[in-house]
């Protein structure tokens, strides 16, 4: 698989995922959210202008280079090419949910990463809502561990399709049925899990960072309960919620700023 085929095919499965969650939440809303914000989608925009089009497909290059180099476990280790793929689902998603608890912890990173936090409602558009530098710092990481992991190609895709829908997923102003939602949350992230993360107490937001499997919350003591019933008064209380565009990318820095002055 070339960069060409592999950018087509993760656009192509973020298509299909916008459908999925806009019509799950049509079918079965938990507030009833009917748009899209602007700013979301302007920051989604954005990190599609720079992010999307120089390294859209840097996984995939750092995989085949992995691959050619014959670096990383999985280029070492004999696996049979479906538990490479499947080590490579797991593996990429405990990176992410690692990544994700270390921006509640480290202040410089937090800067960044309280722009998808300060969203006062919480819907599928908020799953695209970031700071362009969180994703831009991000990224040595992430390809960092394509490479360590020695990760196939297959498996990277398999990875990015599945974490691109269920990153929007569980955004997704859903309810789910009771009984389908507590089978579902032994293994995976749901909406109503992640929606206790996006809390407007500290409390709430220190728990529940995982984004396709929920194991890694409760094997390093981060879960926190939460079921479709419960409401959940969603944003940041430093962070005046009806921000506008130029504001959330100005926001990270502008907290410096006040600071030194
Ligand atoms: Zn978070």
């Amino acid at each position: 698989m070339g960069e060409v085929e592999f950018q087509a095919i993760k656009s192509a499965g973020f298509v299909a995922a916008v459908v999925l969650v806009f019509s799950l939440q049509r079918l079965s809303p938990h507030h009833g959210v009917r748009r899209a914000r602007r700013v979301n989608l302007g920051l989604w925009g954005v990190n599609l202008l720079v992010i999307g089009g120089a390294c859209g497909a840097c996984a995939c290059a750092a995989s085949l280079w992995a691959s050619r180099h014959e670096v990383g476990v999985l280029n070492v280790v004999d696996l049979t090419s479906w538990t490479a793929v499947v080590g490579t689902v797991v593996a990429l998603d405990f990176v992410s949910y690692g990544w994700h608890r270390v921006n509640h912890v480290v202040p410089f990173l937090w800067r960044f990463h309280q722009v998808h936090h300060a969203d006062a409602q919480f819907s599928a558009s908020t799953g695209v809502r970031f700071h362009t530098g969180e994703i831009l710092l991000s990224l040595p990481l992430r390809l960092g561990a394509v490479v360590l992991l020695g990760a196939p190609v297959v498996g990277v895709i398999v990875f990015e399709l599945i974490f691109g829908a269920a990153n929007l997923l569980v955004h997704g102003d859903i309810d789910l049925p009771p009984r389908l939602e507590r089978a579902l949350e032994r293994v995976f992230v749901t909406p109503a899990l992640h929606r206790r993360h996006h809390g407007r107490a500290v409390c709430q937001h220190g728990t529940n960072f995982g984004t396709v499997f929920s194991v890694w919350d409760r094997l390093f003591a981060s879960f926190g309960p939460n079921s479709s019933s419960s409401k959940i008064e969603i944003g940041l209380d430093a962070v005046a919620a009806g921000l506008s565009f130029a504001g959330l990318l100005r926001l990270p820095f502008s907290q410096w700023r006040s600071r030194l002055g």
